[in-house]
């Protein structure tokens, strides 16, 4: 009798990847080749259909890149193997997308199924992580349609109530194909803190409360995210933020956990501007006067 928001259902096909591709590839959407695989034999025939290089990925507890291991010919198999496929409830293999560029929407859907959706956005990715987010995405109308339209499906598909990060690849003939979704605010949607009208946090509990949504819309023509990732293992010891924040323009988050790892996520900044180029100049030149 108790509502929850995102429904169960929901979080329970998402958090198996092998389960939310099948959702998608079921009802058409375009997705990377993929199949659940029980042993080292069944990957083996996969790489046979689908060629190498071959992403392995844990179904269940990914994130990061941490439950993913790239093959690039069957010798890798044995070390990738026994580093993901003791998780219950196993892996799944994908083909390897060449693709040119990663796409990420946050899409927002209200208990009653209004939509909406954040502008497109491009991720650099550094090692399976994050790090660079350029809103929006300067593609052409037709491209920036599909990515558009193949989110909002996802999210409708799963019936999804709240904000969705919604990970596409975008591949040299201007297909989109879907990556993955996951069921909450995302870190390509941190930059709308500042360079949206409502951000992605407010609009997620406008959604699950039953309130009227926020608009979606950019308040500057451009607005850069760049990720502040661990560079060593140890305890916490900010250098440079006075500099970075000397800097006109620049919205620094450091979300303070006291442990650094590498590659971990400590915090970001934004940084909004005429265009992407010009925030992004300012922005990467903050994040490396800070060590953490
Ligand atoms: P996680 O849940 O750990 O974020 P993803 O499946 O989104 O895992 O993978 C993380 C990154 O790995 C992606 O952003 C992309 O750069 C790369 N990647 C994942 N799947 C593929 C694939 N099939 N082909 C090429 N690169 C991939």
């Amino acid at each position: 009798g108790i509502a929850i928001y995102p429904h169960a259902a929901t979080l329970a096909t998402i958090q198996d990847k092998l389960m939310q591709k099948q959702r998608f590839a079921a009802a058409d959407l375009a997705v990377p080749a993929f199949r659940g695989v029980n042993d080292p034999a069944d990957v083996i025939a996969a790489a046979q259909d689908f060629g190498y290089p071959l992403v392995l990925k844990a179904r269940y507890g990914g994130y990061d890149g941490y439950g993913n291991a790239t093959l690039h010919h069957a010798d890798d198999l044995p070390t990738a193997w026994a580093k993901l496929a003791d998780r219950p409830p196993g892996v799944m293999v994908e083909q390897f997308v060449p693709f040119i560029a990663e796409l990420a929407v946050i899409v927002l859907r209200s208990r009653d199924g209004e939509i909406r959706t954040y502008p497109v956005v491009e991720t650099v990715q550094q090692n399976h992580i994050c790090h660079v987010v350029r809103a929006p995405a300067t593609l052409s109308p037709e491209t920036l349609q599909s990515a558009l339209t193949l989110a909002r499906q996802a999210v409708e598909l799963l019936d999804g109530v709240g904000v969705f990060g919604v990970e596409l690849f975008l591949l040299a003939d201007g297909r989109v194909l879907l990556n993955e979704i996951a069921p909450r605010p995302h870190n390509s949607g941190h930059y709308t803190i500042e360079a949206c009208i409502t951000s992605q946090f407010e609009n997620h509990l406008r959604a699950v409360l039953g309130l009227p949504l926020g608009s979606t819309e950019l308040r500057a023509p451009a607005a850069v995210m760049v990720n502040l990732l661990g560079a060593r293992n140890g305890p916490i010891d900010p250098w440079g933020i006075r500099a970075a924040l000397a800097t006109p323009g620049v919205h620094l988050h450091l979300y303070g956990k006291r442990e650094v790892r590498v590659g971990r996520k400590m915090g970001h900044i934004t940084v909004l501007g005429e265009s992407v180029d010009a925030a992004e100049a300012i922005a990467r030149k903050a994040a490396t006067e800070i060590t953490l």
